[in-house]
């Protein structure tokens, strides 16, 4: 039976919630956990920011020294980013101050040095400030002991410069799932090999691994399996030692599609045979010994497109991190477009800014087997089985295409 997207999406949630998965954790050094998943919460370890600190070049007031502008204060020294002034700041008077350093007692304001004119130890300040402003408080960002990071969340550029903030040297983070790739395909051969003239090079295993190392797994090549039930069984044995299995080919209706069957000889469950989208229509999704696996459909889009919707978030959550829904920007619609399909169509599409606003208009393809389309295109464009008549200018989904 064809599930709808959504329902195999929440299929592959469910199946994988239920599992109760508990990767392995590791402790890394800052440095090599970039792309990593979170295995512990992380804790400011002080006050964020430690002090009142500046954020703008200027001077540091009282407010209500500036309410009326202009006025004229006496400049009782500088402090600059790691150090602190040894005094209070009193009525009618400043202290020059630098981005990153703290406020001085008795100041609550920064009047930007762009608004200042220095006339020795005075100084006319043009424009009034309210309390605080160009100051953040201490511990506003995060006060010590808050959790800044939490446990499951993946490191990316930002989340580094956090870690080495807060002081984390060495990171837990949990173990990658490794991630089996197993295409199919009598007419398959290694990419780097003269194929004959009706053979095709396999473009799927990196295309997957890509994927698969993208989504925060390892990926492991097993070759490629001939349309022979032996080879093919024997193939997939060995790669239920990994964490998770991915095929692609021959889970189609033809004659020498066999990965249905050595599944079945497997006593394998099937959660999805099947879902109404386009392109990726024959995916099938189970377990068999305790281990889940993805038959993608072997045309190379379908391969993509099925990895993005079903698999990336099913290898984030083997990895530790949250089941992560594929996110649909919006953009107009650039020309008309009818389907009565009663599917779910993800076709290559390119989104630009026109007049200040996103339009999205499909590439020239053929179908599922077009790598050459899917390189032109920047995203795919989202057609819902509802939308069976749009007229140019409508707001429609987009999925982004992973770089
Ligand atoms: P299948 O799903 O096995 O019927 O294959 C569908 C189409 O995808 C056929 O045209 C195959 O030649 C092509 N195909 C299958 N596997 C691969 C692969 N590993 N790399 C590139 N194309 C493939
Ligand atoms: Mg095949």
């Amino acid at each position: 039976m064809l599930l709808s997207f959504e329902q195999a999406l929440a299929t592959v949630k469910e199946k994988l919630g239920e599992a109760n998965l508990n990767p392995a954790t590791q402790t890394l050094p800052l440095e090599q956990a970039g792309g990593r998943v979170l295995a512990e919460d992380v804790l400011a370890d002080r006050d964020y920011p430690p002090f009142d600190r500046s954020i703008r070049d200027g001077f540091a007031v009282r407010s209500a020294d500036v309410s009326a502008v202009p006025v004229k204060l006496e400049c009782r020294g500088e402090v600059r980013a790691g150090e602190c002034f040894p005094n209070a700041v009193g009525p009618g008077e400043c202290v020059e101050i630098m981005t990153g350093a703290p406020l001085p007692a008795g100041a609550d304001a920064v009047v930007m040095i762009e608004h200042v004119r220095v006339q020795g130890s005075r100084v006319e300040i043009s424009r009034a400030v309210t309390p605080q402003e160009n100051v953040v408080r201490r511990a506003t960002e995060a006060a010590k002991g808050r959790i800044v990071l939490p446990r499951g969340r993946r490191v990316g550029a930002g989340e580094m410069g956090l870690l080495a903030s807060v002081g984390r040297a060495l990171v837990k983070v949990f173990v990658q799932p490794r991630v089996a790739i197993l295409p199919t395909g009598d007419e398959v051969v290694a990419f780097d090999q003269p194929p004959g003239p009706f053979q095709i090079r396999n473009s799927n295993a990196v295309t997957l691994a890509a994927q698969v190392a993208a989504a925060g797994g390892v990926p492991w090549q097993l070759g490629i399996a001939p349309d022979e039930k032996k080879v093919l069984r024997s193939l997939v044995e060995k790669g239920l030692e990994a964490d998770l299995l991915l095929l692609s080919g021959g889970v189609s209706m033809g004659k020498y599609d066999f990965v249905g069957e050595v599944f079945r000889e497997l006593d394998g469950e099937f959660f999805i045979q099947g879902v109404a989208i386009r392109p990726g229509k024959p995916l099938v999704f189970g377990r068999v010994r305790e281990k889940f696996f993805f038959a993608l459909p072997g045309n190379p889009v379908s391969t993509f497109v099925t990895f993005e919707l079903f698999v990336r978030p099913a290898i984030a959550l083997l990895g530790g991190a949250r089941f992560e829904l594929p996110i649909f920007l919006r953009a107009r619609l650039g020309q008309p477009y009818r389907q009565k399909l009663g599917l779910t169509a993800f076709m290559p599409a390119r989104v630009e800014v026109q007049s200040g606003e996103p339009v999205v208009s499909p590439v020239a393809w053929q179908g599922s087997g077009d790598l050459v389309g899917v390189a032109a295109a920047n995203c795919f464009l989202v057609i819902h089985p509802h939308e069976t008549d749009l007229a140019a200018g409508e707001w429609v989904d987009v999925l982004p295409k992973p770089a």
